[in-house]
């Protein structure tokens, strides 16, 4: 059996403890974070197990493509812009209980952000620019773990991870320049009128017909 159709107890993804689903297709499903760094955030996540985008079947990934191109072009009619960024399994953002298995689960953020933090990452790891989300495979099997951020100008940085980095670095690095640096560690973060309202936001506004 193929091991990627295997749901894994415990795992938020398999299990789709999202509160507000907004699309699902045959392989991913749209919802919306459920500790948004900023009204609007939403995911793009595999209902089948993949460590990150560069794994996912050429098949798949173009059907990602496709959806990755809905969610922006929403996102920039409502809210003016959009960023998106991926932490594959170099910073996986869920931790789990030292009895449960880590699940690494392909998911990409998609929030309405201009601030870019690829100048920091520039930085602090080696930047290749990827010409579309498209090609990451490429640069995935040529290079291995990574980082991936997309600024509101549509320019993706792709960047090779080789040292262990703390998780959760994209999403401190983003709540740092959203001048939020409390939203950063999601598991801690209980504003929960900032929270709700953003949820509630999003909501009606945000509507894949
Ligand atoms: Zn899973
Ligand atoms: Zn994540």
């Amino acid at each position: 059996m193929n091991q990627n159709l295997i749901h894994q107890k415990g795992c938020i993804f398999c299990e789709a403890k999202f509160n507000k689903i907004l699309l699902s297709t045959e392989n991913f499903i749209i919802a919306l974070d459920d500790f948004p760094l900023t009204e609007g955030h939403l995911l793009i996540f595999s209902k089948e197990h993949h460590g990150c985008g560069g794994e996912l079947p050429k098949k798949n990934l173009i059907d990602l493509i496709d959806l990755k191109n809905k969610v922006s072009s929403l996102l920039q009619q409502i809210y003016g812009k959009v960023s998106f960024y991926e932490h594959g399994r170099a910073g996986h953002c869920v931790s789990f209980g030292p009895d449960e298995i880590m699940c690494h689960h392909f998911h990409l953020h998609a929030l309405p952000i201009s601030c870019d933090i690829s100048i920091t990452l520039d930085t602090e790891f080696q930047r290749c620019d990827i010409p579309s989300y498209q090609t990451i495979d490429d640069f995935f099997y040529k290079f291995g773990e990574y980082l991936f951020f997309e600024n509101s100008q549509n320019k993706g940085a792709f960047y090779p991870v080789v040292n262990k980095i703390q998780s959760h670095l994209l999403r401190t690095m983003i709540a740092e320049s959203l001048k939020a640096p409390e939203r950063a560690d999601w598991e801690h973060f209980d504003d929960k009128i900032f929270i709700s309202t953003a949820l509630e936001q999003a909501q009606t506004k945000i509507k894949f017909t």
